[in-house]
């Protein structure tokens, strides 16, 4: 037990870590896909939107289009709140 509970505080420590993960992430533009947090522009309500979609995403509250398929990264229409991995 003494060693499991040493063993949750190292993963404690690494998890703080993650936000230095997620910066050094974002400086340095990737080709690969997300989901990101979209807020429509229309009705400010929040969706999750793939980064990629190959097809029109629409908000869910105002069927506002959020997400526009190009063939490769969709064309976000809502401000982009977050990124998800
Ligand atoms: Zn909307």
């Amino acid at each position: 037990m003494q060693l499991h509970d040493a063993e949750e505080g190292y993963q404690a420590q690494e998890g703080g870590g993650g936000l230095v993960l997620s910066d050094w992430e974002a400086l340095i533009p990737r080709p690969s896909s997300r989901f990101l947090k979209v807020k429509c522009g229309k009705c400010e309500g929040e969706q999750i939107v793939y980064s990629h979609s190959t097809h029109l995403v629409k908000c869910r509250t105002c069927g506002e289009d959020l997400a526009i398929p190009t063939g490769g990264k969709a064309i976000i229409k809502g401000s982009i709140i977050s990124v998800l991995g």
